[in-house]
Formats: C-alpha cells, structure tokens, sequence
C-alpha cells in the first residue's frame, strides 16, 4: 500500500516508516518540522535502501494535503502529526487544538475528496480517566485532564462520529502508553527540543553528560519502590503495531481501537537501575516532590490487540535501555541540522 505519514519525520513515525518498507508497503512523509529535522531521511534511507518521499508541509492545509493524496495515489494515512508536550498545552491551548484538532480536520476533509477510506491514528493513554483500575482496558472510562489529553480524546470522539456516519470508512486509534528506546542500529531515536520532560530521554542525557542528574518526581506513591509507574514500551514494537493495524483495519469498515502497550509496569527507579546497566555507570539522581498531574502508575491489558491485530510487544525493558543507550551516545546532540 501507498501510505501517507502525516508527521513522518518525527520519532514514532519515522521508526513506522522503517516498519512499512521492510513490510513492503510504500509510506510518503510529510511534515513541517515543527519538532523534527529533515536529517532523519537519511537515516531511514541508510536502513531500508530506499528514500521515502518527504513532502514538507502543513497538515492544517487541506488543499496541499488532498494535492498529496492524489499524486502519490495514497491507499491508507497514518496521522502523528500533532504537538505533544502537557505542559506547554496548558500554556498555549490554542495552539494544540489549532494544530491537533483543525490539523485532523483538514486532514479527514481532504481524505474525502480524495476518496482514501483507511486511517490510523496516533492516540494516547492519557485519554483514559484517573480514576481507572490498572491495567487499562480500552473499554474503561474515557476523561482527559490537560489540552493535550483532550485533543486526543476530541479527536478519537470526531472519528467515531465520522466512522458511524459513512459505513465505507475504516478509523483506528491507538492509545500508546510510553513509547522509549531507539533503533537498534542507534541511528534513529528520539530526538527532544531543548530540556527532555519525559524520563528515557532526560536519563539518556545524564549518562551522556547532557545534564548533570535526574531529578525523581515523588518517592511516596503507593507503588513497591514509592516511585511512579508506567508501561514503557519499545519504539520499533510500536511501529510493528501500526504495521498491524494498518493490514488489519484497510478494508474493514468502522472505528476501532487499540490499546499498544507492553502490560507490565516499571518504576522510575527501575529504568534508572536498567539504563545504568545498559550505560555501565551509575545514574546520580535527587528525590524531589510529585510532579503535578502526574498519577501513581499506568499500565496497559494489551490482550485486545493481541486478539485482533496478532501483534504484541516483545522487547525488554533492557533492550529498551541499551537501544536507546546506543543512539544517544552515538548522537549525543541528536540528529544534525
Ligand atoms: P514528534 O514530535 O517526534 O512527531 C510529531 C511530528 O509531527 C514531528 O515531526 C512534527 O514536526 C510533526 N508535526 C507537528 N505538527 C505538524 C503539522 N501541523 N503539520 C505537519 N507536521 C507536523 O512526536 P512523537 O513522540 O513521534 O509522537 C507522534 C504522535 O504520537 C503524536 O501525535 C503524539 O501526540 C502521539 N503520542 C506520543 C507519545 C509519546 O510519548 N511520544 C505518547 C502518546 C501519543
Ligand atoms: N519522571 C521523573 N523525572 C523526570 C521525568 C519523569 O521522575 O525528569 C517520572 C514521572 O513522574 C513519571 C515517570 O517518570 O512517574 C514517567 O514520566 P514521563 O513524563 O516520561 O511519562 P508520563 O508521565 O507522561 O506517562
């Protein structure tokens, strides 16, 4: 299949990318740099032997996006393209839901016109309610606390609107839950702007050097070690999962949804224990208090897409560590300009 990769330069999806071409499909990239380096080409180049398109543009723009689908004859859309970072949503809502939720508009009008009926879209488990039992089912209460979170939960809710309003449409969202780690060749991996607010990328640049220690957001949660908990799941098993639903979901009519996680729960302190083995030093870190909004622990029932997709994730936390480990100290500054 022609695949669009709205966001295409950017880290889950250009690991996705890599996923498609050694599947046999054809993605086409496109993306304006927003929070990504056009560098990230040659990378995917240098792995798969081939040079994906890579369209530099606006998702926002229907006309341009809709010019894409029909020149590249695109059967199926993948659509990351979106801002991502909770803090900063609560300091510019409006340009979440400008590019997050007029982004995804313009991309489903242009999908219209052009006739392409299959779309995969990049979800989160932040969708979910706080107040949900562990491990998260995809049919436990929905409720979002912060700009970014709604975004993702308004637009899972317009695709099921639009999927249960013309029958011949097929819609996928996949809730991730902490997608980490990097290309095992090290030569694709994330690549944050500036101070890394998620944990892998801040741990990796304290073994590297970047910055001097992490600092651990509460040691008093009730979980085993008194530090948070969350569901970390290997980049390239993410990508694998769109690979899946992308085969799964063409074709078949509706709006589904998927849970993409591995199932089990590691604590802050665990990923700084496997990523000091995979580094082989010792991590320096300072307890200090909560992080607002953060919940104790977070972990996926991955069953349901293992039913249905036949996928499931199966790297370890190690090798989560170690992959992320060697990009990082093989880029230290990440990809160049
Ligand atoms: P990323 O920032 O690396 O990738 C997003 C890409 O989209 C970037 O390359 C950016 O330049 C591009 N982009 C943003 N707005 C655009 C626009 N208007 N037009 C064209 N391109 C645009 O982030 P990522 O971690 O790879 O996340 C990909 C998707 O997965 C996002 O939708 C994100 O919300 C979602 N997600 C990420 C995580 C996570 O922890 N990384 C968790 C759950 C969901
Ligand atoms: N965390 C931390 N220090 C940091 C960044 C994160 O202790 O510098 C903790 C955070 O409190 C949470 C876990 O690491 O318990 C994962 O945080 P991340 O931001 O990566 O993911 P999210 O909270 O969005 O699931």
């Amino acid at each position: 299949m022609q695949i669009l990769v709205t966001g295409g330069a950017g880290y889950i999806a250009s690991h996705t990318a890599l996923a498609l071409l050694e599947r046999g499909h054809v993605p086409v990239l496109l993306d304006n740099f927003v929070n990504s380096k056009p560098a990230v080409l040659d990378r995917i180049a240098a792995l798969a032997g081939t040079r994906p398109v890579l369209l530099r543009g606006d998702v926002r723009d229907g006309a341009f996006v809709e010019q894409a689908l029909r020149e590249h004859r695109i059967d199926a859309v993948i659509h990351f393209a979106a801002l991502k970072a909770v803090g900063e949503s609560v300091a510019k809502p409006l340009d979440y839901y400008d590019n997050n939720i007029h982004g995804t508009l313009a991309l489903l009008g242009a999908m219209r016109r052009a006739g392409v009926k299959t779309l995969v879209f990049s979800s989160s488990a932040t969708v979910y309610s706080a107040d949900q039992p562990m491990p998260l089912r995809e049919d436990g209460a929905l409720g979002a606390v912060n700009p970014y979170g709604r975004t993702k939960l308004m637009v899972e809710n317009i695709l099921a609107d639009v999927a249960a309003a013309d029958p011949s449409v097929s819609f996928t969202s996949l809730r991730y839950f902490n997608p980490v780690g990097a290309h095992p060749s090290g030569t694709m991996g994330e690549d944050p702007r500036g101070i890394p607010n998620n944990l892998m990328p801040f741990v990796a640049q304290v073994a590297v050097g970047r910055l001097p220690r992490l600092r651990v957001f509460g040691n008093d949660y009730p979980t085993p070690d008194g530090t948070g908990m969350r569901d970390y799941i290997h980049v390239c098993d993410l990508a694998e999962g769109h690979v899946a639903a992308i085969d799964h979901g063409h074709g078949k009519a509706g709006s589904h949804v998927f849970n993409l996680g591995t199932g089990t729960g590691s604590s802050v302190l665990d990923v700084v224990k496997a990523f000091g083995q995979a580094c082989g030093k010792d991590l320096p870190y300072e307890v200090v208090p909560r992080r607002a909004g953060d919940v104790a622990a977070c972990w996926a029932d991955p069953a349901y897409a293992e039913k249905v997709l036949g996928w499931r994730a199966t790297r370890t936390m190690q090798t989560m560590c170690e992959d992320a480990w060697r990009w990082q100290s093989a880029n230290p500054n990440g990809y160049p300009d």
